[in-house]
């Protein structure tokens, strides 16, 4: 099956890197415009070029996602250059792990602001355009731990519960305009984020005790899933959680 897009533009946060990179990679060669988004101006500047240089079109913003007055701000200089973005994509993501007794206020509120207002922040200011066109895509990348919990991360699965709990409520609160929101779980992917977990072979031997195909995922793997959501073909999908992780989650 081919995927269609029709002259689509896609915000995709956390784009500098891992998974966020790839997603942005890959719906740019589906010709889609991509504005590629994350904290620093060298990481997403990166991604953009790297499309840019493969014959694509992208554009890359610098915004921390955690700052809803710095995301108001930038949507709204972006909704000025491209009155609609069809697709939005909220892959950026912390972690700061810690036994609960141990886990501090600060790494609470960051990994929460990041992870979880971020979606509410991005989806606020650019699903009110996609609801007027009556076409939108909105995919939240969620975790396998907001599934199904995971020691050391109240923090991280408490945020990406929420995103699911938030991708259900607007899957519900946009199907009437047509603008489809779904969200993909990834389990363990060869990332920035997991590098020292994978490799650590003791660790990573433990962790895969839980993954019933025995391999960490790539981040094309999530990519893939995600691409599809967003394009025409996935127009009947919505409200869903796509877990892409070797099976930890069935
Ligand atoms: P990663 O390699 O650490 O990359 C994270 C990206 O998010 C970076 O581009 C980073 O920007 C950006 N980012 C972080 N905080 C930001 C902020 N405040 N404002 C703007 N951008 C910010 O992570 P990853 O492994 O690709 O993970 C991507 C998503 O998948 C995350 O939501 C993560 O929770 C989720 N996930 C990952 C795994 C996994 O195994 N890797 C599993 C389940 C879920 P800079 O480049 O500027 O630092």
């Amino acid at each position: 099956m081919t995927l269609t897009f029709t002259n689509r533009t896609a915000l995709v946060t956390g784009a500098g890197r891992g998974i966020g990179k790839a997603i942005a990679e890959s719906l740019a060669q589906h010709g889609v415009t991509v504005i590629c988004v994350s904290k620093s101006a060298d990481s997403c500047g990166a991604t953009a070029a790297a499309i840019v240089a493969a014959g694509g079109k992208a554009k890359a913003l610098a915004v921390d996602v955690a700052d809803g007055a710095a995301v108001a701000k930038a949507a709204e200089e972006l909704l000025k250059e491209y009155p609609v973005i069809d697709i939005l994509v909220n892959n950026a993501g912390i972690t700061r792990d810690g036994l609960l007794f141990r886990m501090s206020e600060a790494d609470w509120n960051d990994v929460i602001s990041t992870n979880l207002s971020s979606c509410f922040h991005w989806t606020k200011h650019l699903a009110r355009p996609m609801t007027r066109a009556r076409w939108g895509r909105i995919v939240n990348i969620t975790s396998v731990s907001g599934i199904m919990g995971n020691a050391g991360q109240a923090n991280y699965s408490a945020a990406k519960a929420g995103m699911i709990g938030l991708t259900k409520t607007l899957a519900r609160e946009f199907a009437g305009r047509s603008v489809t929101v779904n969200a993909v779980a990834p389990g363990f992917i060869k990332t920035d984020m997991t590098t020292d977990f994978v490799n650590n072979p003791e660790v990573s031997a433990k962790i895969l005790e839980a993954v019933p195909l025995k391999r960490f995922g790539e981040a094309a793997d999530i990519a893939a899933a995600t691409v599809f959501l967003c394009s025409e073909q996935a127009g009947y999908v919505t409200g869903q959680v796509f877990a892409v992780d070797g099976g930890m989650a069935m």
